[in-house]
């Protein structure tokens, strides 16, 4: 074989390829992640493509920003649409879907109202100032006082405020001074939560489900009980949504499980359609109202193409009955995920499509079935070094499923045979 066609069969070329993508980006780029060696180059549906074009069954779905699959025609269209008629404007002027993406995402909720914002950690920030705001004005807590009782093992994104929070040292490290007035409790402990509330607490801001911790699912009753806390001590109560909402836990949004309304929801990924940053504020009128002309903003928030892919993937969600599938496939994966009665599998653990099987690290490394799922044409992420993540996009085949469940079995297999033969 001539060197001309060895780097022209596609194996080789991908190779290459890999090695120039990954070596530019550990080059050129900050080294704040750590990924997969796997240089993606397509997406189509619940399939990725790397540029070889090996096809991979994405059962990450990007932390739930591509909840409806890759590239979703309509989706693309509506953004397409809008690229036809009008661009960027600033908050500066109306435009004229910012009002009914507002509205729609209000109903869709049962909340009252919308501040669009890009990001979720942005979203989250908003939540944090409209508590303390409301805090002061309608608690009257002393000024500068104002507390918000969050959870261990929280995620809420990256910004200094957030991390400030966060039980992890590696989100913290060297990030400091971090900002005063959080209170952090054990996550699914509704009593503790309540014995932490003070005449200067202003709100409760929890995950419903912790995604980044690991799929952490609280007991039964835990967010019913919680509003039944906040309602008693006059607090508002806030759910981050940003990773659990738009159908991914089977029910359009977790807090509907328990019919625990929060008085204030932060949403962001799946908003976007898996095409741009949306994210959103959404909340009861008596705490949106806390934000007058000057309070608040943001450039990008609520763009006239962002409010019409957040449009079109609320319309999605409802005409492709996304909650109800991920119900249905959900109660397929977590049977399929625990038939395995595998030495290394501690937990298995989720709900909808959304689970995490959490495995013995003296026995198996969840990198190392990553890397095995990776080979097998499956692709997930470890959260912790211990924890494996299903999260398919919602509009997955049964198939693909049951398919890449199976890659995981073998994989699991696979890893713990190296490991069982290095140590014997
Ligand atoms: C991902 C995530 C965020 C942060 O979203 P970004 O868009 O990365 O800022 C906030 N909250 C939860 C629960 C998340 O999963």
């Amino acid at each position: 074989m001539s060197f001309h066609t060895l780097i022209h069969t596609p194996a080789a070329a991908g190779a290459a390829s890999l090695e120039r993508a990954i070596g530019r980006e550990s080059r050129f780029g900050a080294k704040n992640y750590a990924p997969l060696p796997v240089v993606l180059a397509r997406g189509e549906g619940v399939h990725l493509f790397d540029t070889a074009g090996k096809r991979y069954i994405d059962m990450m779905s990007a932390y739930s920003a591509a909840s409806f699959g890759h590239l979703h025609p309509r989706l693309v269209d509506a953004l397409k649409r809008q690229l036809a008629r009008l661009d960027l404007i600033s908050r500066a002027y109306y435009s004229d879907n910012l009002g009914p993406f507002c509205q729609e995402l209000a109903e869709l909720t049962g909340l009252d109202a919308c501040l669009p914002m890009n990001t979720g950690a942005e979203a989250a920030e908003t939540a944090i100032k409209a508590a303390r705001r409301y805090g002061y004005e309608q608690l009257s807590i002393p000024e500068g006082k104002a507390e918000i009782i969050v959870a261990g093992g929280n995620f809420h994104g990256r910004t200094t405020t957030i991390v400030g929070f966060s039980s992890e040292p590696s989100y913290r490290r060297g990030f400091g001074p971090f900002a005063p007035g959080f209170v952090s409790v054990p996550f699914g402990d509704a009593a503790a939560l309540e014995a932490a509330i003070t005449s200067c607490t202003a709100a409760v801001l929890i995950e419903p489900i912790q995604g980044e911790a690991g799929i952490i699912v609280p007991p039964d009753g835990y967010l019913s009980e919680l509003r039944k806390i906040c309602d008693r001590h006059k607090i508002l109560l806030i759910f981050d949504e940003v990773q659990s909402g738009f159908g991914r836990t089977g029910r359009n949004f977790c807090f509907e499980h328990e019919s625990a309304t929060p008085d204030g929801l932060i949403l962001g990924k799946a908003l976007g359609g898996g095409l741009l940053p949306v994210s959103a504020f959404v909340a009861r009128r008596f705490v949106m109202d806390v934000f007058d002309p000057g309070s608040h903003g943001s450039t990008f928030g609520g763009n006239p193409l962002a409010a019409a892919v957040g449009r079109e993937a609320i319309r999605v969600l409802e005409e492709e009955d996304l909650a109800l599938r991920s119900q249905v496939l959900g109660k397929t994966l977590l049977r399929r995920l625990s038939d395995s009665a595998h030495p290394a599998v501690i937990e298995v653990r989720g709900k909808g499509l959304w689970a995490g099987v959490e495995l013995d690290p003296s026995r198996v490394n969840a990198a190392d079935v990553c890397l095995a799922m990776l080979r097998r044409g499956v692709l997930t992420k470890d959260t912790h070094n211990t924890v494996i993540r299903f999260a398919p996009p919602l509009v997955i085949e049964e198939r693909d499923l049951v398919q890449a469940i199976e890659v995981f079995h073998d994989s699991l297999d696979e890893v713990s045979a190296r490991g069982a033969a290095r140590v014997g």
